[in-house]
């Protein structure tokens, strides 16, 4: 299928990989904390995140948490699935005096879902605090509302038009009320929500902190943010976006699946010029080429989701170091590999999908460097690669003799 206009080793929208590079924008000072223990947590918190099952923080829970403990106005970008709700529910548990019967934290999100289940992250993390936390939600009953509300809770995580009700009706008591945090801000503060989500603001007190949260931060919110918020820290995430700029491709037409491997093997030399990658397309295949190659007295290592992790790490760290060099694996690992650092990546099984070829083979933007790719292409597959080279716009010539000479 033709993508005519498609830019040159234009980005793709890509599945969500925290091992995937990514690049940050942050307010000069921000620090990165690599472990939740480290970000001087309370124990009983800590408890709670490792019991909820988190090991370690995301790429955006080692910036923004320990801002907004420090009680700085926070915008905190990055695409979804990073981890932005979830370092809400830590921060709030946190921030919040058990002590004091009264709500100190104020959560908006645009669904009643999403509101719900804050809430109840909230109870989950903040079980050994005893944290009470409310959602405030329409379509529930008022008198269920009034009444928790009144019994008295730590946290309110709700939708706009409630919490603005149970504001106006004076259930909702605000003077303690620390901080403000807007989920989905993007969303929260276009049209839709924004006149309700400033009725609330009103009735907030005025040394109040505000964090946005957001997958998104179109230029005209970020220019309303300098209404309510002060010297707000900015933490933006970007994926890097991969390219194929700077790859050599090449194929070789093997014709059929029998004579990959002779291919392969006359690579050899050429592969451990420095290092290479070949992708296969099972596990299954993974163990069988490695064996067999093997059983040639060729020297390899391989790597694939069936093993453990330590296995895996291992295998890795030895790959990363340099005491092997050539690598067999599948397409779990084309992300979490520093493919950038590898000049040469084998195509042994052309990829299932265009994605997964640009997660192969291509090179991160800013960081990565030069290097070869090898398609293997049995005669059924000259469609694929041609679609692949089409859809890319970029370009893959057969494999000349002194492909060597290109690493
Ligand atoms: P976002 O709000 O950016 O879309 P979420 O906070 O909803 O991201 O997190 C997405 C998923 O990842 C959730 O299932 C969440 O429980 C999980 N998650 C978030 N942070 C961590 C972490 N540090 N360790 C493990 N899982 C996490
Ligand atoms: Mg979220």
């Amino acid at each position: 299928m033709s993508q005519a206009g498609a830019p040159r080793g234009g980005p793709l929208k890509k599945s969500v990989d925290e091992d995937e590079a990514l690049i940050f924008e942050t307010t000069p000072g921000v620090d990165v904390v690599p472990t939740f223990d480290s970000m001087g947590l309370k124990d009983e918190l800590l408890r709670g995140v490792y019991n909820y099952g988190f090991e370690k923080p995301s790429a955006i829970q080692q910036r923004a948490i320990v801002p907004i403990v420090k009680e700085r106005d926070v915008i905190a970008q990055a695409q979804s699935g990073t981890g932005k709700t979830s370092l809400i529910s830590m921060a709030v548990c946190q921030i919040v005096d058990t002590k004091l019967r009264e709500v100190q934290a104020l959560i908006m999100s645009p669904t009643r879902e999403l509101a719900t289940q804050t809430q109840k992250v909230i109870l989950a993390m903040g079980d050994h605090l005893n944290i009470q936390a409310h959602a405030c939600i329409g379509g529930t009953s008022l008198g269920e509302d009034i009444r928790k509300l009144e019994y008295g809770v730590h946290v309110v995580s709700g939708t706009p038009g409630r919490v603005y009700d149970m504001i106006k009706r004076q259930t909702l008591r605000t003077r303690a009320i620390k901080i403000l945090i807007l989920d989905e801000a993007d969303e929260m503060l276009s049209r839709g929500f924004k006149d309700q989500i400033y009725d609330v603001y009103r009735y907030l007190p005025p040394e109040l902190q505000v964090v946005l949260v957001s997958a998104t931060m179109p230029h005209d919110v970020l220019e309303m943010t300098s209404k309510f918020m002060t010297d707000p820290v900015r933490i933006m995430v970007k994926r890097d976006e991969l390219t194929l700029e700077g790859i050599k491709q090449f194929f070789v037409a093997v014709e059929r699946e029998e004579w990959k491997f002779d291919t392969l093997c006359d690579l050899y030399d050429t592969l451990t010029i420095t290092q290479a990658v070949i992708f296969v397309n099972t596990k299954r295949k993974v163990d069988w080429l490695t064996e067999k190659m093997r059983g040639n007295n060729f020297t390899v290592s391989s790597m694939h989701g069936d093993m453990p992790q330590k296995e895996r790490d291992a295998i890795m760290n030895e790959f990363r170091g340099g005491s092997t060099r050539v690598l067999i694996t599948t397409d779990v690992w084309a992300r979490g590999l520093d493919v950038q650092q590898v000049s040469l990546v084998i195509n042994y099984d052309l990829p299932n999908n265009r994605e997964l070829y640009i997660h192969r083979i291509g090179r991160s933007g800013r960081f990565g460097r030069k290097g070869v790719a090898i398609n293997f292409v049995r005669s059924d597959d000259i469609r694929i690669l041609r679609d692949i080279e089409q859809y890319y716009s970029t370009q893959i010539d057969e494999m000349p003799m002194n492909v060597a000479d290109l690493i």
